[in-house]
């Protein structure tokens, strides 16, 4: 007999997933009521907190209401929203812009809309599992590159030749820091006429001089082969997420993407409070103290196992999963948070310690984990 209580089977106990009940409070955490020190959070110019940022929502929120209401295509639209979308748009350097609920939604549909059985996806092994589930759901013949091989990419283009071909990776890579070569895919895209998704996720507000991003480093934005995709739960500290592109591209999206047509539009106090975060983004302290920090760390944690990562994700990669899991139960009773990541998030044998710096840890508490971490 099959009821709800035995649909499952028992997950294997490495593989075990608890919510943590925790509460934050700017770059501390409080987990089963012990204040710990934040190293894990996204959050990486501590805008989600921010004083300007929360009075922007909270105006909004007063004003308007708490939900959309509805889907943007029926009632749920605003013209705040696409006041915002220009503005990302012309920061980001790209023709247009569409903004949505979440970057796994963004992703699903991005590649739901631009993909069928006739197109071939070429995705790093490394990619978001928003991009792995959007290109798997497409319908279309997904090859898998070794990560950041460019040799790989473009035997794989050679070999599966296809009218409609579409790369994709991550622009800062999530579990390691380190950072797809931009102006490198987007050469191979143009050989082989194809498009390139990057989904910079974790370099917008934390990468480059003004915190644009990868893209914008590599001075390739608004390239009509390329797409962008972002999203505003990181570095903006809200929530939602962008999908840019050439005016053509966003508005095929608009017409087509089914989790931007059904799905409820954006809470405007998300996209208010994310507009507010860019600002402070454009006005640069923030990125220039982030980008400090991940210096200072960088120049004193030497004696560390990192990965080769120079942005804001710090990868401490120790092996075998009771060997992460011990050292961040370590590190938690000294009073850091610092969370253990294993497979199948990160390839078998690579679990690892993932430390996020933010622009809100001062100097002192990036030593003491040093510290704690050198043990
Ligand atoms: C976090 C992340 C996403 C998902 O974005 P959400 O807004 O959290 O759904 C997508 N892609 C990458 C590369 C990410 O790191």
């Amino acid at each position: 007999m099959t009821d709800t209580r035995n649909w499952f089977e028992a997950p294997p106990l490495t593989r075990q997933r608890t919510l943590l009940a925790s509460r934050r409070d700017g770059i501390y955490i409080e987990i089963d009521g012990k204040r710990l020190l934040n190293f894990a959070s996204n959050d990486y110019l501590g805008l989600s907190t921010h004083p300007e940022v929360c009075a922007a929502a909270a105006a909004y929120l007063n004003r308007h209401g708490l939900g959309s209401g509805a889907s943007r295509y029926v009632s749920g639209d605003d013209p705040l929203i696409h006041q915002f979308e220009q503005e990302l748009a012309q920061w980001k350097g790209f023709e247009s812009c569409l903004l949505l609920g979440s970057g796994m939604l963004a992703n699903i549909g991005l590649m739901q809309s631009m993909a069928d059985r006739y197109t071939r996806i070429f995705s790093d092994k490394l990619n978001h599992a928003s991009l792995v589930d959007g290109a798997r759901l497409s319908g279309a013949s997904v090859h898998r590159y070794r990560h950041l091989d460019l040799n790989a990419l473009a035997g794989q283009l050679e070999r599966h030749q296809a009218a409609r071909r579409i790369i994709v990776t991550d622009g800062v890579f999530s579990m390691d820091g380190d950072e797809a070569d931009v102006i490198g895919l987007l050469h191979l895209a143009e050989e082989a006429d194809a498009l390139l998704i990057i989904d910079d996720a974790h370099g917008a507000g934390t990468v480059g001089e003004d915190g644009r991003g990868l893209v914008a480093v590599a001075g390739v934005q608004g390239h009509p082969r390329l797409i962008e995709v972002g999203t505003l739960g990181k570095a903006f500290g809200a929530y939602g997420a962008y999908i840019l592109g050439t005016e053509e591209l966003i508005e095929g999206l608009r017409q087509r993407m089914r989790t931007a047509i059904y799905s409820t539009a954006l809470p405007g106090a998300l996209f208010a409070g994310a507009e507010q975060a860019l600002h402070l983004i454009r006005e640069g302290s923030l990125v220039k103290r982030l980008q400090a920090n991940i210096h200072y760390f960088l120049e004193h944690a030497s004696g560390l196992k990192l990965l080769d990562s120079k942005t804001a994700i710090q990868p401490v990669v120790l092996g075998s999963d009771e060997k992460a899991l011990e050292a961040a139960k370590r590190l938690r009773e000294q009073g850091f948070f610092v969370p253990a990541i294993r497979p199948p998030t990160v390839p078998e044998g690579q679990a690892r310690l993932r430390i996020t710096l933010s622009a809100e840890h001062g100097r002192e508490d990036i030593e003491a984990l040093i510290k704690a971490l050198s043990v």
